[in-house]
């Protein structure tokens, strides 16, 4: 079986009937970009970079946060890196940071709205972000995104960072493109009013399930409530990637369900053009979708939509794959 799947490395990620897509990979730690070429990875679709925040006493200078944006850049080889800026907050904290107890930490200061307060330290992962960017294909993703305001700020700043390097002789690549996780349910509703602002959207669904749901993602006692294949994450699902193709820019999904063999066909069928999702997961998921008529399961995701409920879905899918689709 393992090495059927080698097989799989270093080929496209093409539906039978020849619709394109990517599969890359999610990181944390430098190690994994290894795991990633060698599960045939076409990219770095989220790097988490809070893990270079983590397990230490102080906060990571601009420096050693250069030299691992250029690590992962320089190997990549010019394959698309998407790295996310700081997500701390929720359930990543930082004992060093000193940060105020909140009682609902998921819905208080976490990822860019932390960054946003703390311009100094948000800065900084910038400039070094900025200064790496030369080193490889580099794409910006800010977490967390409620309002547009937020998109706008982050922007502005990461502008500013730049005009400051490049008039100190700095060289950054002219070409870094700039996008937002939809995460938080307003974005996804509201994604028309984002698209403009982006080159790219990524959806989060582990956070957009949470908050679509109510539901801690980390509380057993709700667990059932996380659903992927409910139709009102399918429906938001879709809204994003219409509103996103209605301006010409790509979407990709970096949650957990990107490498669901039971919700790929589905995302394949709504049109996500890019697929984030542990190494590991990579190159099934690559002999599925080859396995997958892209346009027969454009019509299949389109029905799911209509369903009543994850259990319908499902059975749907399941119904429609044995159907030999
Ligand atoms: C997500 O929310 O789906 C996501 C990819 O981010 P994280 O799991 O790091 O919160
Ligand atoms: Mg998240």
């Amino acid at each position: 079986r393992k090495a059927e799947l080698a097989a799989w490395v270093g080929k496209p990620s093409v539906s039978k009937d020849g619709h394109r897509v990517e599969l890359a990979a999610n990181i944390g730690k430098l190690e994994d970009v290894q795991k990633a070429l060698d599960n045939g990875a076409e990219g770095i679709g989220l790097f988490r970079t809070e893990f270079l925040y983590m397990g230490r006493e102080n906060l990571p200078t601009e420096e050693e946060q250069f030299q691992s944006y250029k690590y992962v850049l320089e190997k990549m080889e010019g394959k698309p890196v998407v790295i996310r800026t700081l997500d701390i907050g929720g359930d990543k904290e930082l004992p060093y940071m000193d940060l105020p107890k909140e009682s609902n930490p998921f819905l208080g200061q976490r990822a860019l709205r932390l960054c946003l307060e703390r311009d100094e330290l948000f800065r900084t992962q910038l400039r070094a972000l900025l200064r790496a960017s030369r080193f490889g294909n580099l794409k910006i993703m800010f977490p967390m995104i409620a309002v547009r305001e937020e998109l706008l700020e982050a922007k502005r700043i990461l502008e500013e960072e730049k005009q400051s390097l490049m008039q100190a002789g700095i060289e950054v690549s002219d070409s870094i493109e700039v996008g937002m996780m939809i995460e938080v349910p307003s974005a996804a509703i509201a994604a028309d009013l984002f698209a403009p602002d982006v080159d790219f959207f990524s959806i989060g669904t582990n956070d957009l399930i949470q908050y679509t749901m109510a539901a801690d993602r980390m509380n057993e006692t709700v667990s059932y409530l996380y659903q992927p294949a409910h139709p009102s994450i399918l429906r938001l699902i879709g809204m994003v990637i219409d509103a996103a193709r209605r301006e010409g820019k790509w979407v990709g999904l970096c949650g957990e369900m990107a490498g669901d063999l039971a919700s790929v066909p589905l995302l394949l069928g709504l049109g996500l053009h890019e697929f984030s999702m542990s190494a590991g997961s990579i190159l099934q998921t690559r002999e599925l979708i080859g396995s997958l008529s892209h346009s027969e399961w454009q019509e299949h995701a389109k029905h799911a939509l209509t369903l009543r409920g994850q259990d319908e879905v499902q059975a749907y899918v399941q119904t429609q794959r044995q159907g030999g689709q």
